[in-house]
């Protein structure tokens, strides 16, 4: 979302007369789009702006300006700290009012002050960002859904991104119909639940996920769907059933369970048990038997127990995921669990996630290796490294590296697989595909 919100930020800031500038030396105005998610994404900021601060200098020796910015949910959560921490920062706002980047550049050139701007405002930002101009990547981009009501223990959100947000369907299907129209074949709808969706339909009512996809799979053109990021409590039976019947919906889910201890998912006010996670799978993988799954995992979480970590890894062995993120505990500040007396050493969230990621990364190898030999429809989307590479995603999201020429760029190709690695697929360009699709059910 970071990256679609930084793309709107350069759209809005088109007409003003600034263009992407490839180094921070070269720039009049550096925006550090930030995530709070995490404290090591946090931290991460300080350092940077340490280094911006020796480029605006650079700069300002030979009579040329700087302005530096801190936008996104660092900016939210910390605005005040980071003007006291980075002084020469001239510009602090939140992921809700980057539609007001015009007015703060204007208030930043006559005055010397920080112009800061974390509120939540009640117009929303969307009615009033320029549709986007810029042509479309082959895989795009669009928000449908922000912020988050749900208040997982351990999470910023619905203090950075604030109160759970749909955007009304019309405004969806017309951004979707302009990218599709400018180039893009693969659409990934975001949202930091992006199931809780409920956008206001244009006859009157409201539409959950499943039915904006079912109605966007109708643009002509548009080849491939995508959602991120789905909560397990979420998933209704219209979602399910598009992954039945709509193809232009992949066969790949990221579903977070964070634990595999009810104990635990409990404590983190989560709203599934480990039970209704699986249940959960078994439905999914009935409407689609190929559907392939991503989940992120929190080890280390106050209170968790030895015996709560082995139900995580339990879940592992049982749902057999194709890809993971997995992280340490972050205590973040103003979040319940932060506050909790039962944190769990440093040491031993270690040790939870290698022993966890050792699962997990086997598990991904796994999946990798049983795509070898299978052909399937890859979106080359990327160039390669190499000189006639390029690179495209399997329905499954893996990366897949094939040689071909230029012309089949943006194109949907069928692709036989020939060698698996851990992060990624290799192949060669397939004939026509007869009947090995990834779509048929194979003995394998
Ligand atoms: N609702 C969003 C949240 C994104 S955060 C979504 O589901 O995508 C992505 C992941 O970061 C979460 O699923 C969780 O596993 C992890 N995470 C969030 N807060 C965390 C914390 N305080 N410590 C460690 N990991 C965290």
């Amino acid at each position: 979302m970071n990256v679609y919100d930084s793309e709107r930020m350069t759209g809005i800031l088109a007409p003003l007369g600034y263009a992407v500038a490839d180094v921070p030396d070269d720039a009049d105005l550096v925006i550090l789009n930030t995530c709070h998610i995490r404290e090591k994404a946090a931290e991460k900021i300080y350092s940077e702006l340490g280094r911006l601060r020796q480029a605006k200098s650079r700069r300002e020796r030979t009579g040329q300006t700087m302005i530096i910015a801190v936008a996104g949910c660092v900016a939210q959560a910390e605005g005040e700290e980071i003007v006291r921490r980075a002084p020469f920062v001239n510009m602090v706002f939140g992921p809700q009012t980057y539609h007001r980047l015009p007015e703060m550049v204007a208030r930043v050139q006559q005055a010397s002050d920080v112009v800061m701007d974390t509120d939540f405002p009640t117009e929303s930002k969307f009615d009033q960002l320029p549709a986007q101009s810029e042509p479309a990547g082959v895989a795009a981009f669009v928000t449908v859904q922000e912020g988050c009501d749900k208040f997982c223990t351990f999470c910023v959100v619905p203090y950075t991104r604030g109160a759970e947000f749909s955007r009304p369907t019309g405004q969806v299907v017309a951004e979707v119909g302009r990218l599709v129209h400018s180039g893009a074949r693969e659409i990934t709808l975001l949202g930091q639940n992006v199931n809780a969706y409920h956008g206001a339909a244009e006859g009157g009512g409201e539409w959950r996920l499943g039915r904006l996809i079912a109605e966007l799979a109708r643009i002509d053109g548009l080849r491939r769907i995508r959602y991120t990021t789905s909560y397990p409590a979420e998933m209704d039976d219209d979602l399910i059933t598009a992954h039945r019947d709509v193809p232009e919906l992949m066969p790949f889910l990221h579903m977070p369970v964070q634990s595999g201890s009810d104990r635990v998912l409990q404590a983190m006010n989560r709203r599934h048990s480990a039970d209704d996670y699986r249940r959960l799978v078994d439905r999914l993988r009935r409407a689609r038997f190929d559907i392939a799954l991503s989940s992120d995992f929190i080890v280390g979480f106050p209170g968790e127990t030895d015996a709560d970590f082995s139900k995580t890894m339990d879940l592992v062995q049982d749902i057999g995921f194709s890809q993971a993120y997995s992280f340490k505990f972050s205590p973040r500040p103003g979040t319940h669990a932060a506050a909790d007396e039962r944190q769990v050493p440093d040491t031993v969230k270690t040790e939870r996630l290698d022993a966890l990621q050792m699962v997990l990364n086997a598990g991904q190898a796994a999946f990798n290796e049983s795509c070898v030999g299978r052909t399937m429809p890859v979106l080359l989307d990327r160039l390669g490294r190499h000189p006639g590479q390029a690179v495209g995603r399997s329905p499954y999201m893996q990366a897949v590296h094939v040689t071909a020429p230029p012309t089949m760029f943006g194109n949907v190709v069928d692709v036989r697989i020939t060698r698996a690695h851990a992060n990624s697929l290799g192949g060669e360009l397939a004939e026509v595909d007869e009947g090995d699709g990834y779509h048929k059910r194979t003995s394998a």
